[in-house]
């Protein structure tokens, strides 16, 4: 059988989903929010298609769009970016991983991927031709191991894919990540992909340091942003990159024949509910709250868990309650108890098990106490 990529199979979030479904649970695994979209971002989308704005999209994002991802840009991390030449609007964050990674990755390139990884960046190399090198983070904190990154550096490697706030982990980089980064990066002929998709969801005072604020740092940087995560809209599937004018007219040269272009309704409705600055900086407060609600009745479980200081998702270590591995775990609470999660194993290159498992709180009030109510039955 042909195959590029003969180790990959199904998608874990797809896997899990399905087997919630199947099985009626209450779907704490894939990550996307379950209350309803606000109606206002909803009527500009049908304005805009009963207008007439129902054809191909300009090939970088509508112009409107790209000015307010700028203006938004300008407010929230204090940079100019030119709209016309640094910004491309992609579908999802998802098209700008792969398009950036085609950019960069050529035939035995190495690329920094840290483990726990999201599942897209490997497969991107490897159909590049690239060769993932993949360094665990530290556990249970998920913090980058600058030693080990520094060892296996070589002159090889040419892009480091970074994921702050992580998922899934939901640690955050800080200000010692950047001064290793920075130093990384000026010994070394290599790029940096950051993605970002969870930018605005950060806790407990946590600044999120983006490669924008850094000038240096931006002059070597893809940025993947998603407004699927921003606005609770993860099935319009539109996401953009902010990188310098170098690397994002090739990136383009990619994103245009990889899509083209997005789709035009959504744009249009997203250049105008992007002006509204104050709800995307209040987002880190919403999630904060559902944060703290689900961490208030896990108390009452033997679950225990880990730091989350960005992201939807809180881990939970489970070793209080059974030795299973975290796959077989996550499906028999699926099965038996209801409620469905991602196992965390299967986001490092080896499979280590820690125990532990990714719940998405990005929910209701209801869907979260009816989740914790099964979960509170393990004993
Ligand atoms: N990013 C989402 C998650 O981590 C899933 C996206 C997808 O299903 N591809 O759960």
């Amino acid at each position: 059988m042909i195959s590029k990529l003969p180790n990959t199979g199904t998608t874990i979030f797809t896997v899990m989903s399905a087997l919630a479904n199947e099985h009626n649970a209450v779907n704490l695994s894939q990550g996307f929010p379950d209350f309803p979209v606000d109606k206002n971002l909803i009527d500009l989308c049908y304005n805009a298609s009963l207008n007439g704005y129902n054809q191909y999209a300009p090939m970088p994002g509508l112009p409107t769009l790209r000015n307010g991802i700028s203006d938004c840009i300008n407010s929230i991390y204090g940079k100019n970016i030119d709209p016309d030449k640094e910004i491309t609007v992609t579908s999802g964050a998802t098209e700008a991983l792969f398009a950036a990674i085609s950019v960069i990755v050529n035939k035995n390139d190495e690329v920094i991927i840290f483990d726990p990884s999201y599942d897209s960046y490997e497969p991107a190399v490897i159909l590049a031709g690239g060769v993932p090198v993949r360094i665990p983070l530290t556990f249970p904190e998920y913090k980058i191991d600058w030693e080990k990154v520094f060892e296996r550096v070589n002159k090889k490697t040419k892009l480091i894919i970074l994921n702050s706030p992580n998922n899934p982990a939901g640690s955050v980089i800080d200000e010692n990540d950047i001064f290793n980064l920075t130093k990384l990066i000026s010994g070394n002929d290599m790029y940096i992909l950051s993605d970002e998709v969870y930018e605005h969801i950060v806790f407990d005072g946590v600044k999120h340091y983006s490669m924008l604020i850094d000038d240096e740092l931006y002059k070597k940087s893809f940025i993947v942003s998603s407004f699927g995560k921003t606005f609770h809209i993860t099935g319009w599937k539109v996401g953009y990159c902010t990188a310098p004018e170098n690397l994002t007219s090739e990136l383009r040269k990619i994103h245009q024949y990889l899509t083209f272009s997005t789709s035009t309704p959504f744009q249009w409705a997203l250049s105008e509910y992007i002006k509204d600055i104050d709800k995307i900086k209040n987002l880190k407060h919403f999630y904060e709250s559902k944060r703290d609600f689900f961490l208030s009745l896990i108390k009452n479980t033997k679950f225990k868990p880990l730091k989350c200081s960005g992201t939807y998702f809180q881990l939970l270590d489970y070793s209080d309650i059974t030795d299973e591995n975290d796959f077989e775990f996550a499906k028999r609470l699926t099965i038996e108890y209801k409620v469905a999660s991602i196992p965390v194993s299967v986001f490092y290159e080896n499979k280590t098990d820690n125990k532990v498992l990714r719940f998405c709180f990005a929910k209701q009030k209801e869907t979260i106490e009816k989740a914790v109510e099964m979960l509170s039955k393990l004993r």
